[in-house]
C-alpha cells in the first residue's frame, strides 16, 4: 500500500463523507505546482477552486501571515487593527463607490451576512438566478437553486424566488415593490463558468432601481482579479449595492467580505450581526498581501493574457464545442458526457482540472500560472481527451 492509499483509508475512517473520497493526498506546493504523497508533480489548474490566486507558498503571502501572526494574531471585534481598516478601504476603492465592509471567514458566511443585510430593508423577497451557487449554510443554501443540495435540508429560509439566468424579462416579471434584493453572480462559477449575457447586469440594475430593491453581486468566485478586473462586474459599468467576496481574497487564508455600497453601507446597526474570527488581523494581512502582489506582479493583465491563450488552445480541439469565461475563470463544454473521465485523464497526465457538470470542465488556476505550464497543458490536451474517450 502506498502512503497515499494508507492516508485515504484513514480519511475514510475519520472524516465525515461530505466530499466523497479525496482524489489525492497532497504534501506541498510551489507556484502553480503541487506534489502528492507519492512524489508525483501536478500543474494545479484549479487553484483550490479559484482560491490560490498567488499559487502555493507565495513568499509575499507567507511573509505577511507569519509577520502578522508573530506580532498580533487575534483580537476579537471589541478591537480593530490597521490591516482590517486598510483592507476595507482597498476593497471599497476597487468598487468605485462609497461604502462600508463587513468581514467574515468564507463565501457562505459573507452571503449569510448579506442575506441578513437585505432583511434590514424591511422587505423579505429575494430574486436569485437558477444555476447560481451561494454556499452551504441554511441561508446561503436558501439562495442556491440546485435541488439536490436543497432537498435534504428543507424547509429553508423562505421568500426566495428563482429566475432563469440571463433572462431580462423573467427578472423584470419577478421583481416587485416587496423585493429586498436581486442576487446574481456576474459569472456563474459552479454552473460551469456561465457569463452574464451582454446588458444583463445593467438590466438587473434598472429593474432593481424601479422597485427600490438592492442589487447584490456574488463575486465570491469571480472577484479579486480572477477575470482580469478586481471584480468581474466592473467592465459592465454597473454599480451594485452589495458585493460578496471570499475565495481568492485571502489567497488560501480563509476570509470573506461583504461590501455595502451607498445606502447598503449603513443597513446594519450594532448587534444585528457578528463574528468572532471575521476580520482578524492575520486574515486581513493575508488579503492585503494578495492585493499588493496582484498589483506589483501585474497579475490582472497576466490573467487576461494567460486566459486568452488557454481558451484559444482548448477550443482548437473539435471535441470541445464551446469555451467560456474571462481571464483565468474558464469553462468549456465537451461533445460528450465525459467530464469526469477528462478530470481523471488530466490527473494521470499531471494536471488538476475540475468537472462541475457531466459535460463541462472548469479551470481556475493561480493567477501566477506561467506560460510554459499553459503551453505544456495545451500540448497534452488532445491526448487527455483521447485517454478520456471523448468523441
Ligand atoms: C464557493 C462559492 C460560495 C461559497 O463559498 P464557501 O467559502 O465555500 O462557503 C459562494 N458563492 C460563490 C459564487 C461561490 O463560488
Amino acid at each position: 500500500m502506498t502512503e497515499q492509499q494508507a492516508l485515504q483509508e484513514r480519511y475514510a475512517d475519520s472524516l465525515m463523507n461530505t466530499f466523497g473520497p479525496p482524489k489525492l493526498v497532497l504534501t506541498r506546493g510551489e507556484g502553480a505546482h503541487v506534489w502528492d504523497a507519492d512524489g508525483k508533480e501536478y500543474v494545479d489548474l484549479l487553484g483550490g477552486i479559484a482560491v490560490n490566486a498567488l499559487g502555493h507558498a507565495h513568499p509575499a503571502l507567507v511573509e505577511a501571515v507569519t509577520t502578522q501572526l508573530s506580532t498580533l494574531g487575534h483580537i476579537s471585534n471589541f478591537f480593530t487593527s490597521a490591516p482590517q481598516v486598510e483592507l476595507a478601504e482597498r476593497l471599497l476603492a476597487f468598487a468605485g463607490a462609497e461604502g462600508k465592509a463587513f468581514f467574515a471567514n468564507s463565501g457562505a458566511e459573507a452571503n449569510e451576512a448579506a442575506f441578513k443585510l437585505t432583511r434590514r430593508t424591511e422587505r423579505t423577497h429575494v430574486v436569485v438566478a437558477e444555476g447560481g451557487f451561494h454556499g452551504r449554510t441554511m441561508g446561503a443554501l436558501a439562495l442556491t437553486s440546485k435541488q439536490a443540495y436543497r432537498a435534504p435540508f428543507e424547509p429553508l429560509p423562505g421568500h426566495v424566488e428563482f429566475v432563469p439566468y440571463g433572462d431580462e424579462a423573467a427578472l423584470a416579471a419577478a421583481v416587485t415593490d416587496d423585493t429586498a434584493a436581486v442576487l446574481l453572480e456576474p459569472i456563474q462559477g459552479e454552473a460551469g463558468v456561465v457569463v452574464a449575457p451582454e446588458g444583463y447586469l445593467a438590466a438587473a440594475r434598472r429593474v432593481a432601481d424601479e422597485h427600490g430593491a438592492l442589487l447584490w453581486f456574488d463575486e465570491v468566485q469571480s472577484g479579486m482579479g480572477r477575470t482580469g478586473s478586481w471584480y468581474a462586474h466592473l467592465p459592465s459599468g454597473v454599480v451594485p449595492d452589495v458585493i460578496t467576496l471570499a475565495k481568492g481574497l485571502g489567497g488560501g487564508f480563509p476570509i470573506g467580505a461583504v461590501l455595502g455600497l451607498g445606502r447598503a453601507a449603513d443597513l446594519f446597526d450594532p448587534g444585528n450581526h457578528g463574528t468572532t474570527f471575521g476580520g482578524n488581523p492575520v486574515a486581513c494581512a493575508a488579503a492585503l498581501a494578495v492585493v499588493r502582489t496582484i498589483e506589483s506582479e501585474g497579475l490582472l493583465a497576466h490573467a487576461v493574457e494567460a486566459g486568452d491563450r488557454l481558451r484559444a488552445g482548448l477550443i482548437a480541439d473539435p471535441r470541445v464545442t464551446e469555451v467560456r469565461g474571462e481571464g483565468l475563470l474558464i469553462g468549456l463544454d465537451l461533445v460528450s458526457e465525459h467530464a469526469a473521465e477528462v478530470t481523471a485523464a488530466a490527473m494521470a497526465h499531471g494536471y488538476i482540472v475540475n468537472n462541475p457538470t457531466p459535460r463541462r470542465i472548469r479551470l481556475a488556476p493561480p493567477l501566477v500560472l506561467g506560460t510554459a505550464d499553459v503551453d505544456a497543458f495545451l500540448a497534452a490536451w488532445p491526448r487527455i481527451l483521447d485517454d478520456a474517450g471523448v468523441s
